[in-house]
């Protein structure tokens, strides 16, 4: 059975200090973290290092970036490569957020790069997918999140394939407060589960953690978390506080 992977994307909020702070706020909760829930945080770049060494000791608290180059080095005036993020201990990196395709010129073509330079270095990709309020509109939200699957997956490896972490996230639904009902959600997840298990095989496709992230909460986590193809959330301003991120690592337990 999978497990749940509770994912907090920090965007461009806390900086050093800020991040020591919150992930203190984590640690002193004493939240015990379920043995069905994986846990990890994605503070931006400046802060991986303070948050690698605040992790220290808190060992089921994984950590992540929120963007890779697909590159090893070289003249990319400021990005970072798998190597530097992997020598602050990260384990996980997202990939293709909506406001990196949106603001950053993000294609699925640099989407796939990324994954296939990520798998690669052994890193583990949290690629995000998602349509917006105009694809839903049109009923072409299937197409287009399952077009984006496909992009994002050329030439990755059934063997590698294991490793991914799909995150499906509607556009409209990102820091605004709406949320995709726990049906759309769903029916969105499956239909993800689907592809996988065309481009794979079933037993690769069940094996993989697919997050519904959109304004996820408290509130509302239980019954998200509960539909059976959402294997955790990737969540934005809720992972911004130490006692609401806390709160959906319980109720994901
Ligand atoms: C996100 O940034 O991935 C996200 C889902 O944000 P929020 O939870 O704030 O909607």
């Amino acid at each position: 059975m999978r497990n749940l992977l509770v994912a907090g994307n920090w965007k461009m909020n806390c900086g050093p200090g800020e991040t020591a702070a919150l992930l203190q706020g984590i640690k002193n909760s004493g939240v015990t973290i379920p043995d069905n829930v994986d846990v990890l945080v994605c503070p931006p770049t400046i802060s991986l290092k303070t948050a690698s060494e605040e992790l220290q000791e808190a060992e089921d608290i994984a950590l992540g970036g929120q963007n890779v180059h697909s590159e090893d080095n070289g003249a990319y005036t400021g990005e970072v490569s798998t190597k530097m993020l992997k020598e602050v201990n990260c384990e996980y990196v997202i990939l293709g957020h909506s406001e990196r395709r949106q603001y950053f010129g993000e294609t699925d073509k640099t989407v796939n790069a990324k994954t296939v330079k990520a798998l690669e270095d052994e890193l583990r990709p949290v690629i995000c997918v998602g349509e917006s309020l105009k694809q839903r509109k049109a009923n072409e939200h299937k197409l287009v999140v399952r077009k984006q699957v496909e992009a994002a997956l050329i030439g990755v490896e059934e063997q590698q394939a294991e490793q991914l972490v799909i995150a499906y996230e509607p556009i409209w639904a990102i820091g605004t407060g709406e949320t995709a009902t726990p049906d759309q959600a769903q029916e969105m997840h499956a239909m993800i589960r689907e592809v996988l298990a065309d481009l794979y095989s079933q037993d690769t496709a069940d094996s993989i953690q697919i997050l519904y992230g959109g304004s996820m909460k408290p509130h509302n986590a239980e019954e998200l978390l509960s539909q059976s193809d959402v294997d955790g959330g990737l969540i934005g301003g809720a992972s911004l506080k130490a006692d609401s991120f806390t709160d959906i690592i319980k109720i994901a337990g």
